[in-house]
């Protein structure tokens, strides 16, 4: 028997009606996507892609307008279906009379949890997001990063399948990220689903398997984190540090291209590279050292994600412009 993918979205599309003439505007134009149990699955895009709208329309916060969704096997929106699905907002607000604990008694309950459930969990679930020691403090007197956790702890809280997540480590210092980044590690690794919205693509780079970009409401690239990157770069980017002046390293790579050359404290210089193979990098090599220039450093750069999100939508800059 095969498992139903833990969300699967085809051409879906959603159309807000705005302003007083009611126009319409298509948000989703199309999407379709597939994310499989047991993955961390990255939605990307810049701001207004329709990111929170495809999520909405995932947790049937919003109607959508055609094209089909659901999640576990069951329509978006279900309420079973929803019974197994952990979300955290964007921005959750928590009343401010809650501490951390009586936040999650609340959470619990709407989630139809009985305070036996409740009981059981809340301190474990607490102490996994690093608010241990805060439980019976009132929640005015979180930072945002702490109210952040807590919000993952209440999704958790009905020990869900999959797990929605709209920008979880948004507003968290670095060491707050990288203990969400162990908590959600630990959740896959118990084979959860987790399906997340970022703007941060360091974070996402290190935790999703595959990932989605979208643009202007359709999906505009998806696939494995690393293929991307490597995707959408031809060629090889070198980084040199060498020991000469600019000018003599400038002439002895003649009119290869220099993405950078900058001199640096200690008289070296650092150079960026863009080349087409590795041929190309050994004749760089061999020029450089024929013109007695000594190799200080070298390094190959590796795409991140960022540079190739960066690139994809640069691209379309240029063709707009
Ligand atoms: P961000 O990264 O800035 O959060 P996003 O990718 O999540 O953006 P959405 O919030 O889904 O984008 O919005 C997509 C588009 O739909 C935007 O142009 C937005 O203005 C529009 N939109 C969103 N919600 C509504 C609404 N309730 N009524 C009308 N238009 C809306």
């Amino acid at each position: 028997m095969t498992l139903d993918a833990a969300i699967e979205v085809r051409d879906l599309t959603k159309s807000y009606r705005n302003g007083l003439l009611r126009r319409r505007f298509e948000a989703l134009r199309g999407v379709s996507l597939r994310v499989e149990r047991g993955e961390i699955f990255g939605l990307l895009g810049p701001n207004g892609a329709g990111k929170t709208t495809l999520i909405k329309v995932l947790l049937g916060i919003v109607r959508r307008s055609g094209g089909s969704a659901s999640l576990l096997g069951r329509a978006a929106g279900d309420r079973l279906g929803r019974m197994k699905v952990g979300y955290l907002p964007e921005n959750l607000r928590i009343a401010n009379h809650h501490t951390a604990l009586t936040a999650l008694e609340y959470y619990g309950k709407l989630s139809g949890l009985s305070w036996q459930e409740i009981k059981s969990e809340r301190f474990r679930l607490l102490e996994s997001v690093g608010l241990a020691d805060r439980t019976r403090e009132s929640v005015k007197k979180f930072s945002k990063g702490m109210l952040q956790r807590l919000g993952l702890a209440q999704a958790l809280l009905h020990d869900p399948e999959l797990l929605i997540l709209d920008e979880p480590t948004d507003g968290l210092d670095p060491v707050g990220r990288s203990h969400v980044r162990n908590v959600l590690m630990r959740l896959k690794a118990q084979g959860k689903t987790i399906f997340l919205n970022s703007h941060l693509l360091q974070e996402v780079e290190l935790i999703c398997d595959r990932v989605a970009i979208l643009d202007r409401g359709l999906v505009k690239v998806a696939g494995n984190v690393h293929e991307l990157a490597g995707e959408q770069t031809e060629g090889v980017e070198l980084e040199l540090v060498v020991a000469a002046s600019d000018d003599v390293v400038r002439a002895s790579l003649g009119a290869r291209d220099v993405a950078s050359c900058h001199p640096n404290r200690d008289g070296t210089v650092r150079v960026v590279l863009q080349l087409a193979d590795q041929a190309a990098v050994d004749q760089c090599i061999d020029d450089l050292r024929s013109s007695g220039v000594s190799i200080v450093g070298l390094s190959r750069r590796r795409v991140t994600l960022e540079d190739a999100f960066l690139k994809l939508f640069a691209e379309d800059a240029r063709t707009v412009g």
